[in-house]
């Protein structure tokens, strides 16, 4: 019996979502169980290396092939039951994500808060060209000043994008309930955001399928199981009373 979140009708969720809502949607995680990682310690290896961050090529290299199979995976329970939420609820309902497979802009969330950018669009790795949605995964030069273009997604050693962090914590600090999705509570950014949102009084939820280990004292429920069974439980927009429909 999973009881639905609760939420005025003018209340905020903040909802965090990490690779284990997009396993049903047959994205690969990077780590962990059959992530794209732990089957190829040497990608890690390169993923991880220094080097990467003035080579788009080597980038390319890495990333471009994971595009095709981004652009097949389509949006899964999980993703949809927080799209309609968001459309139902009559709610602010924001929503900050690791993932980079564009899943949930996908189903229909408006307003996605990136927080490693997303792989299937493209930017400049010198000049301030827009990020673009790119049909192509191959490296070729910006058509403004010439540098190779590179995947949009942030790279092991680099920042965060200010724009997303800043609406990231402004979000924490108005919410009335904090959740997060298929993510480890107790590593950032979630160990970080749910301690903030605590901190300003919001109620907290953790939906994942490993219980946290240790616990943290931040989240006051923690549900174990599948995203894509429980999200549409757990957000069920509130009902008209018959009287309502009079
Ligand atoms: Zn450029």
């Amino acid at each position: 019996m999973i009881n639905p979140i609760q939420l005025d009708p003018d209340g905020t969720l903040l909802v965090l979502t990490g690779a284990g809502i997009s396993v049903a949607s047959s994205v690969r995680p990077f780590r962990g169980q059959g992530g794209v990682w732990t089957d190829d310690p040497e990608a890690e290896r390169r993923a991880t290396s220094p080097e990467l961050l003035h080579r788009p090529d080597l980038i390319w290299e890495l990333y471009g092939p994971l595009r095709p199979l981004m652009r097949k995976a389509t949006p899964n329970p999980a993703h949809l039951a927080l799209a309609r939420f968001q459309k139902e609820s009559g709610c602010d309902v924001r929503l900050v994500t690791q993932n980079v497979d564009g899943l949930h802009h996908r189903a229909g969330f408006e307003n996605v808060i990136e927080l490693h950018g997303n792989l299937l669009r493209s930017r400049c790795s010198q000049c301030d060209l827009p990020p673009f949605e790119d049909a192509e995964d191959r490296p070729r030069p910006c058509p403004v000043c010439g540098a190779l273009l590179r995947p949009d997604i942030v790279l092991f050693g680099e920042q965060i994008p200010e724009k997303a962090g800043e609406a990231a914590f402004s979000a924490v600090m108005r919410c009335d309930h904090f959740l997060a999705v298929g993510t480890s509570g107790i590593v950032f950014p979630a160990a970080l955001l749910v301690q903030s949102a605590f901190n300003y009084g919001a109620a907290t939820t953790i939906v994942n399928l490993e219980p946290m280990d240790p616990p943290s004292p931040f989240f006051q429920r923690e549900i174990l199981g599948r995203a894509e069974e429980i999200l549409p439980l757990l957000l069920e927009p509130p009902t008209l009373k018959p009287s309502a429909l009079l």
